[in-house]
């Protein structure tokens, strides 16, 4: 059972290697297929990707679910005061209440530009940039009402 594994995974990647060379080789002519591809078959694909994410929509979201909070947990760490989130005004250390802040406002218009997956994958996404900290719910509302961003 064991070996008849790993033949599979020698396999594999060997398959992996001849196609990842195959796919260099011909980089452009696989792209126009791929592209031509999708554009022949869009209801096809389209009704897959429908019934996969019916078939498994518990397991997806919660692995969704997971992620987020995942990415969650590594920023708001990152733009923490200490190594882990906590506000940086009245110190609640309660993730769910904490949230990423503008420090020179314009939050929502950003939020408006990223779209749905949130701003903590994207401050993830690129490397981290200053102008960030982390605020509890309240803090941030109190900014806001306050100072006005
Ligand atoms: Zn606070």
């Amino acid at each position: 059972m064991r070996r008849g594994k790993l033949v599979k995974t020698i396999m594999l990647t060997e398959r992996q290697k001849y196609d990842r060379q195959y796919n260099q080789q011909h980089k452009e002519e696989r792209r126009e297929y791929d592209r031509k591809y999708k554009q022949q078959h869009r209801e096809e694909i389209l009704a897959k990707k429908r019934q996969y994410y019916k078939a498994n929509k518990a397991r997806l979201n919660a692995l969704s679910k997971e992620k987020y909070q995942q990415y969650k947990l590594e920023v708001l760490s990152y733009y923490s005061v200490k190594s882990y989130p906590i506000c940086a005004r009245c110190e609640v250390t309660d993730m769910d209440v904490l949230c990423i802040d503008h420090i020179n406002g314009g939050g929502h218009k950003h939020r408006t530009k990223i779209g749905c997956w949130g701003i903590c994958s994207w401050l993830k996404r690129n490397n981290y940039p200053e102008g960030y900290q982390v605020l509890c719910a309240n803090c941030n509302l109190k900014k806001h009402i306050r100072e006005g961003k």
